[in-house]
C-alpha cells in the first residue's frame, strides 16, 4: 500500500535515475522537491519553480505502476521545459525516463479516481424549478450540457419531464 514517505522515496530514487541518464545542468527547469496535490483530474504536475506535485489520491492505492510513470512524466516537463508541452521533444525525453504509460493494469487507474472523487453534482431540474440530485460525476458530458428538450424531445427523470440539466462543483 502507497504512503507518502513512499511516494517521496519513489521521487528520489527516480531522480537519481534519471539524472544519471540526463545531468541536471541540462535542464530546463531544476527540480527543487516533491508536494501534494489534491487535483481532481491530474496524476501529477510539474511547475516552473521545479515542484513536481503527485495526486494524494495515490496514497492507499497499490497504483505503483502508475505512480512510477507519473513521477517519470513529471520530471521529463521539468527536463525539457514546460513550453515544450506534451510535444515530440517532450515524447523523446519521457520515453528516455521510460515514462510509460502503456500495460499498466486499469484496476490501478480506477484506484486513483475513486480516490481522488468527484467534482460535480448532476441535477436534473424540472418546469415546477425543483432540482433532483442525479449522480457525482467527475466531468460534465454533452448530453446534458447541450440538452435542449422539445416538445416532442426530451429527457425524463421518475416520470418528469427535465427542464435543464445543471452541474454544481462539489
Ligand atoms: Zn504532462
Amino acid at each position: 500500500m502507497i504512503d507518502w514517505a513512499f511516494i517521496e522515496q519513489q521521487y528520489q530514487d527516480i531522480l537519481s535515475e534519471v539524472s544519471d541518464e540526463e545531468p541536471l545542468s541540462n535542464w530546463a527547469i531544476k527540480p527543487k522537491g516533491l508536494l501534494k496535490t489534491k487535483h481532481k483530474t491530474k496524476y501529477g504536475m510539474a511547475d516552473i519553480h521545479g515542484y513536481v506535485y503527485i495526486n494524494q489520491a495515490f496514497i492507499g492505492t497499490n497504483s505503483n505502476d502508475l505512480l512510477d510513470a507519473t513521477i517519470r512524466h513529471e520530471l521529463a516537463h521539468l527536463c525539457v521545459g514546460l513550453q515544450q508541452g506534451h510535444n515530440h521533444v517532450f515524447k523523446a525525453k519521457a520515453q528516455q525516463f521510460k515514462a510509460n504509460f502503456r500495460h499498466i493494469d486499469k484496476s490501478q487507474h480506477q484506484q486513483v479516481s475513486a480516490n481522488i472523487g468527484y467534482k460535480y453534482e448532476l441535477y436534473a431540474q424540472f418546469k415546477d424549478g425543483r432540482q433532483l440530485l442525479l449522480k457525482k460525476v467527475q466531468r460534465k458530458h454533452r448530453k446534458y450540457t447541450h440538452y435542449r428538450p422539445t416538445l416532442f424531445k426530451y429527457l425524463t427523470v421518475q416520470g418528469k419531464k427535465v427542464a435543464s440539466f445543471v452541474y454544481q462543483e462539489v
